[in-house]
């Protein structure tokens, strides 16, 4: 079911797909039958999935109520479970890791008290980050012991989201944006975790809008950004501090009008001079997208073990492939190369924010 949900099949489409009746599919998938030899063929090619990954023991799926879905009732179902599917197959992967690293432990507090952006400014101070920008979300979330993955194509329909799965905070993230939505989206999904996660995530306009509260005043706190002096900043201006903090050009402008930095007029006159030279679609010279510190480091120490990408995929029977959909692409540079074995206990794995 779990492989299906991921190629967003309905019961009737896969029964179209591999010939096999819907009938038999639905005693496949409630365990009252199990597939002969031919029928797991058929379903493996199917769905794309190894053979192992059918005969693959129920994993824990992640619980829809606990994940933050921007929209989740503009959401079709297919693609709500597809989504939720990549999430657990990340957690796989994750599980894998842990036995074989020392990972950072969750250091995630819930503010659900605050506003969002007493929340920002709580956990900046309780992280040590003062009013600086931040140079790389991704890496910090990842020594703060937050598990970062990359959505595959599967799922890209969903810009982001977060959940704790067994006491674990992840964040997911869709690779197609610009570097500067990538880093909001995190900071949004962050959010989430600190705002939400322990009431469960609510659905809804509401806690959308103070997830985007939260993120905008985490990436660019009231201190940091008044020592700039960017009271009714140029558009110039507004684009060389723009990079300083890792942020879209228009959400610094919001942020400074919401701050009462810009007037309405000043506001308008920007915006409407960003948007003529397209920072409203995307974002022009922007900054590279981030990517995993822990990952890139997880693979770097397995290619003296002769740990191959097929080994890793195999143990969360995906296709090698598709490994790397959920790793920021990083797998085949980290793991090419020679196979001498290293014996080794749970090394840990030391990340730099
Ligand atoms: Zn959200």
């Amino acid at each position: 079911m779990l492989a299906r949900k991921r190629r967003r099949m309905t019961l009737a489409s896969l029964a179209r797909a591999s010939g096999i009746s819907v009938r038999s599919l639905t005693a496949f998938e409630n365990g009252h039958k199990t597939p002969s030899p031919e029928s797991l063929f058929s379903l493996a090619s199917a769905l794309r999935v190894p053979e192992s990954f059918l005969n693959a023991e129920p994993i824990d799926d992640l619980q829809p109520d606990a994940v933050s879905f921007r929209a989740p009732s503009k959401m079709s179902a297919l693609d709500r479970d597809a989504a939720l599917s990549c999430g657990s197959v990340a957690t796989l992967l994750n599980g894998w890791l842990e036995e074989r690293f020392r990972l950072p432990r969750p250091d995630v507090p819930t503010f659900p008290h605050l506003t969002p952006e007493e929340a920002a400014e709580q956990l900046r101070a309780r992280w040590g980050l003062g009013e600086a920008p931040i140079p790389n979300l991704i890496h910090l979330l990842e020594s703060r012991g937050v598990r970062v993955f990359s959505l595959p194509s599967d799922c890209r329909d969903v810009d982001a989201f977060s959940t704790v799965h067994k006491g674990t905070p992840y964040i997911f993230l869709n690779t197609q944006k610009s570097g500067e939505r990538g880093r909001f989206d995190a900071a949004h999904e962050l959010g989430h975790l600190i705002l939400h996660a322990e009431h469960r995530i609510p659905h809804g306009i509401e806690s959308e809008q103070e997830a985007q509260r939260f993120a905008s005043s985490f990436l660019m706190p009231r201190a940091g950004i008044l020592a700039q002096v960017l009271v009714n900043a140029s558009t110039d201006r507004i684009l060389s501090a723009k990079r300083k903090w890792g942020v879209a050009a228009m959400a610094l402008t919001y942020r400074l009008h919401e701050m009462n930095l810009l007037t309405d007029w000043a506001y308008r006159t920007v915006a409407k001079q960003l948007s003529q030279m397209g920072y409203r679609r995307s974002e022009p010279g922007g900054i590279n997208r981030e990517s995993s510190q822990l990952l890139a480091k997880a693979f770097e120490a397995l290619r003296p073990q002769g740990v191959t990408v097929k080994e890793i995929a195999e143990a969360i029977d995906v296709f090698p492939d598709e490994l790397n959909d959920y790793v920021f692409g990083l797998v085949p540079v980290a793991l090419e190369g020679g196979r001498e074995f290293v014996a080794s206990g749970r090394p840990g794995l030391r990340l730099l924010k």
